[in-house]
């Protein structure tokens, strides 16, 4: 979608790149994965209960309310996490952390309240938009959104200005318990360099391929992301992969 500050922000974070080059990295094992070998993969639980062992649960996504689960699902786009906690920090300070409040906020107030967050206008943008979208089709009640179909719901956040279909999940799985997977530069990675998907997945591919091996578990999804930012984060880099350290990196060896 053109307007989400998903497609504005993200698009650097999805240079995912199956290109050769980073497999002649040193740190990867000479024995290299063949691309989209799904068949001949292990089931996805598999690389779950590897990560989980190594780094057990990660307790993702922070927030004490659902509607702290959907502002920071809207914040961190294309930024770090510590930036949205400064930017949480404010709206908590200021008094705008209820649907009513970022409603009634002006759009000045809002952008400087968010601006740690950076992209400040979009983001600010992107909360004004969806809790208007609230009042109107749910009469501000988050209780009757999430008892929405999840497909049917899904669908109309995505019309929401600001809101793509990372944001969309992020908030129908950690805000409102639908059985969503989300999918981020990370997941992208991981399978591209696994061979799983070509580093030219689309979005719906690989959350699909996710919710096919793991249908209606809401418990197993949120742990599931949550570890792989972790990976991401601690060995997976964009640059570097240090497949020696990851918990993951044995089925590299394997060749799968
Ligand atoms: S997930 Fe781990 S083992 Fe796999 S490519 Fe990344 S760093 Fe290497």
């Amino acid at each position: 979608m053109s307007n989400t500050v998903d497609s504005i922000a993200s698009s650097p974070l999805l240079g995912v790149s199956s290109h050769p080059g980073w497999l002649q990295d040193a740190t990867l094992s000479a024995k290299q994965p063949k691309a989209a070998q799904v068949d001949a993969q292990p089931p996805l639980d598999e690389y779950f209960n590897s990560l989980f062992t190594a780094l057990g649960p990660q307790h993702w996504w922070p927030g004490n309310t659902q509607f702290e689960v959907i502002l920071g699902a809207i914040l961190t786009q294309n930024t770090s996490w510590k930036n949205v906690v400064l930017a949480l920090a404010n709206l908590r300070a200021a008094g705008v952390f209820t649907p009513a409040s970022v409603e009634k906020a002006h759009i000045r107030r809002l952008q400087s309240l968010v601006r740690p967050s950076g992209y400040y206008r979009q983001k600010a943008r992107a909360l004004k938009a969806f809790v208007q979208f609230l009042r109107t089709d749910y009469r501000g009640s988050l209780k009757r959104m999430f008892a929405t179909p999840t497909i049917e719901l899904r669908e109309k956040l995505l019309r929401v200005w600001g809101i793509g279909p990372e944001t969309a999940d992020a908030i129908l799985l950690y805000a409102g318990k639908h059985p969503v997977f989300v999918v981020d530069a990370y997941t992208k990675r991981i399978m591209a360099r696994h061979g799983w998907i070509s580093g030219k997945a689309k979005y719906e591919e690989v959350r699909w391929m996710f919710e096919r091996q793991t249908p209606g578990n809401v418990e197993r999804f949120k742990e599931f992301h949550g570890l792989i930012v972790r990976a991401g984060k601690n060995w997976c880099r964009k640059q570097v992969a240090e497949c020696d350290k990851c918990p993951l990196g044995r089925y590299l060896e394997e060749g799968r």
